[in-house]
């Protein structure tokens, strides 16, 4: 924990009103000595001065805590997002496939984004949903292991706790590749690989709970017996330094639209470490990837490189919203976000743990940092019910089946004062249902 934050305290059970009243100052405080702070101005967000300020009908503003579902809207975008429409595409029309750095711009977006999951350059390509990434790096990835000596892999391993996505399509990746998939819990998967695994596809942060996997322990477990690591960094990139390269990471997928803020739809990325991309041999061989896709050849032959992970024609309006919409990470380290992000995460917890009526809620949140991502999952009866009010009564953050309150902390533009008013609001939504 830095100085900046000072420590943190989480316990369970039902505090006083006083107590929690004692917290608004500590949020104050916490605020002056964050570094980050400044931040929040590079969003759009319903503080005072903005546009849309207020919640509609109150003027209250909203508190944003679902940011790890859709990020909130960086200030750049709209004028990028203008320009882009009306001068690039309005008026130079397919020039801008060359002239505005269209065709290029998955590989470099891929860059942009590339520090952030402590990767080095040209190893991540950005494009497609998440899902499509997925089922491209299981099935490279099944191949390479099948190569040479490990023939006989016929195993996937997959988080059994997965995004329901991620499970879909692994099982469809292990049909095509005429391998079993096999669920295993997220710590257990080091414990269960073996000769047979080809290769395992992990989460590093649970999505529900908000835990966060062994991704350096788990990794090396797999490669020592023979497999390949793929992970999801829908919940940590972002939020959490990653370290892909140093961890020697084989393949990993990711969405852009939560903690990196590109926007609905906007397209996920694919990093395929530099070693395997020889190897790497595509599910998705669209014209994308052709070392020569205009030569328009009718045979197909890879491209070297991260592009070797495209397929077709990129989501160019997407795709240039997140590039415009990363440039909020100039001059941040994602070590900096980390310590913020369990700095928030632990003084939501000390707020419900003040709360009165504190007792009602169970936090799902692991207490030791090292296995916290950056969100709060408090388990509460009827939550579908309260998460509903909470949104009525301006703090949005989102409901999980069956009985979970998910509030995301985005470390770029969440305060320590709305944690301590979101908790304030849970708290008499609570009250007010007893
Ligand atoms: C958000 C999320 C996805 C989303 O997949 P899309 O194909 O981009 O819709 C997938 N996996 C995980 C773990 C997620 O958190």
């Amino acid at each position: 924990m830095s100085e900046a934050y000072g420590p943190g305290a989480a316990r369970a059970g039902g505090g006083s009103a006083a107590e929690f009243a004692g917290l608004a100052k500590r949020a104050a405080e916490l605020d002056l000595a964050d570094p980050l702070r400044a931040k929040r101005t590079e969003f759009l967000l319903d503080d005072a001065g903005q546009p849309g300020a207020g919640r509609p009908g109150t003027g209250t503003p909203v508190i944003y805590l679902d940011g790890n579902s859709l990020g909130a809207l960086p200030a750049a975008v709209p004028a990028r997002v203008a320009d882009v429409v009306a001068r690039e595409w309005g008026q130079l029309r397919i020039r801008s496939w060359t002239e505005s750095g269209w065709w290029t711009a998955p590989e470099r977006v891929g860059d942009r984004i590339a520090p952030l999951l402590g990767a080095a350059p040209g190893q991540v390509v950005v494009g497609d949903s998440t899902s499509v990434n997925v089922l491209k790096a299981i099935v490279a990835g099944v191949r390479i292991a099948q190569s040479g000596a490990g023939a006989a892999r016929d195993e996937v391993l997959v988080d059994a706790t997965t995004f329901p996505t991620d499970g879909y399509v692994a099982e469809s990746a292990a049909r095509l590749t005429g391998c079993a998939l096999r669920a295993v819990e997220p710590h257990e998967i080091a414990a269960t690989a073996g000769p047979r695994t080809a290769v395992a596809l992990v989460n590093h942060v649970d999505y529900r709970t908000g835990r966060l996997h062994d991704l350096p322990g788990t990794t090396a477990a797999l490669h020592a017996a023979g497999a390949l690591a793929v992970w999801d960094l829908c919940h940590s990139a972002g939020a959490l330094p990653v370290g892909l390269d140093v961890h020697g990471v084989d393949l990993a997928v990711g969405c852009t639209y939560k903690f990196l803020n590109g926007g609905p739809g906007s397209p996920a990325y694919l990093y395929v470490r530099r070693g395997l991309q020889p190897r790497f041999d595509s599910p998705l061989p669209g014209w994308n990837s052709h070392a020569e896709p205009f030569a328009m050849s009718a045979g197909y032959r890879p491209a070297d490189g991260a592009a070797r992970g495209r397929v077709g024609t990129p989501d160019i309006l997407s795709m240039l919203a997140l590039e415009a919409a990363l440039e909020v990470w100039d001059g941040v380290a994602i070590e900096a976000v980390r310590v913020k992000s369990l700095a928030l995460s632990d003084f939501f917890l000390e707020c419900v743990a003040a709360l009165p009526g504190g007792s009602a809620l169970t936090p799902l949140t692991p207490s030791a940092h090292a296995e916290r991502g950056s969100q709060v999952a408090l388990r509460c009866a009827d939550a579908e019910g309260v998460m509903g009010e909470l949104i009525a009564h301006g703090v949005v953050g989102d409901f999980r089946p069956p009985d979970v309150l998910r509030f995301g902390v985005t470390p770029l533009y969440t305060s320590f004062s709305d944690i301590y008013r979101a908790a304030g609001v849970l708290g008499e939504v609570l009250d007010d249902r007893r």
